[in-house]
């Protein structure tokens, strides 16, 4: 599509196909209002919990062979099997793509590489995941391998355990790792599965684009209340064109400006990390201090703050940290480590709270 003068590869479309009215609605919706490069949808859909929708199955093949032939329009769909792939080329579907779960999976990316060898499919790779960049470069280079030269990776976030203001955490370091391994490699960013909601999508496109990326995968379900899979993350046409509309397409030339606002972006999802996991860490402080309390043991224990010190003073100055600035952080630790179990042994209440 067009965007402020400026192409962006866009890919867009439901997660899932789910009738040939919803796709061919939502197709019809999408080309008067975005323009797209390419139209998506979900057929195979790997489910991380049994008994939800897991995709039309090869019916959907036929719908996305319409969008091809009344809008002509290069249409794409994820494979997770050979026999997917073998049901693609045969369909004449135009783009694959390798979901994040199928990567995970050397073995499978490898079968279905097999499959893919001496087609005219092109092909997209999703991040694992998670935040693995090996598994990503690993099945890329089994892709090239094959001798199809039309590649592009999609960013797609990374799962994590802690809670996060992201369905996928993005990780921008990754991407822009990869980037420096394979600098002919197209990115495409996918801020649907990054944020696994509405109101975040157009702060990542933007920031995808800031840092570089060559293109957008956004999911759009002409209906979104009625969507059999990722309802929460899916724009109308008409949001999409909102969102696409307030973007800033900026130059690519390297400017001095855009280097310090990539490594601030670096920065910020840095700090993020240090957040998720200080609190991590304050809430075990917390389970151990209602321990002690039950169990009558003294707040301070010398020797395990010493010997707290002298690792992480170690480990840390092994790693280029000041051993100076290392101790003034840990002291700050320790203290509201402190503060936190004294108040829990001030409290009434013996039994030990869950909260
Ligand atoms: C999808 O694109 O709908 C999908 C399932 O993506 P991912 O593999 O990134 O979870
Ligand atoms: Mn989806």
């Amino acid at each position: 599509m067009i965007l402020k003068g400026r192409n962006i590869f866009l890919v867009a479309g439901p997660c899932s196909a789910e009738s040939r009215d919803q796709l061919i609605g939502t197709a019809s919706e999408l080309i008067q209002k975005v323009q797209p490069d390419v139209i998506r949808a979900g057929i195979w859909k790997a489910r991380t919990r049994m008994n939800t929708f897991e995709g039309v199955g090869k019916e959907g093949l036929k719908w996305l062979q319409e969008v091809k032939t009344m809008f002509g329009i290069p249409v794409a769909t994820e494979v997770l099997k050979p026999e997917h792939v073998e049901l693609c080329i045969d369909a004449g579907i135009d783009y694959v793509w390798l979901g994040a779960r199928t990567v995970v999976n050397p073995f499978m990316v490898q079968e279905i590489c097999s499959a893919l060898k001496g087609s005219n499919l092109k092909i997209m790779v999703k991040n694992p995941v998670n935040p693995d960049i090996k598994l990503w470069i690993g099945a890329i280079e089994r892709i090239f391998d094959t001798g199809i030269t039309s590649v592009a990776a999609i960013h797609r976030g990374f799962s994590t355990y802690y809670s996060s203001p992201y369905r996928n955490m993005p990780l921008w370091e990754i991407p822009n790792e990869l980037r420096r391994a394979f600098p002919e490699l197209p990115i495409i960013c996918d801020p649907s599965h990054i944020c696994g909601r509405t109101d975040c999508i157009q702060e990542i496109a933007q920031q995808a684009l800031d840092l570089e990326m060559n293109g957008l995968m956004i999911e759009s379900h002409y209906n979104p209340l009625l969507a059999k899979s990722d309802k929460d993350q899916q724009l109308t046409p008409d949001q999409l064109q909102d969102i696409l509309h307030c973007i800033i397409v900026r130059n690519r030339c390297e400017s001095l400006e855009q280097k310090l606002k990539n490594l601030r972006n670096e920065i910020d999802t840095i700090d993020n990390h240090l957040l998720e996991i200080l609190s991590r860490r304050l809430q075990i402080v917390k389970e151990i201090g209602k321990f002690k309390k039950t169990h009558q043991i003294t707040i301070l224990q010398s020797e395990r703050s010493k010997h707290i010190f002298t690792d992480r003073i170690n480990k840390g100055t092994s790693l280029n940290i000041d051993s100076e600035f290392l101790k003034t952080l840990l002291k700050t630790i320790h203290n509201e480590a402190i503060r936190i179990q004294l108040d829990i042994m001030k409290t009434d209440s013996d039994s030990i709270q869950t909260k």
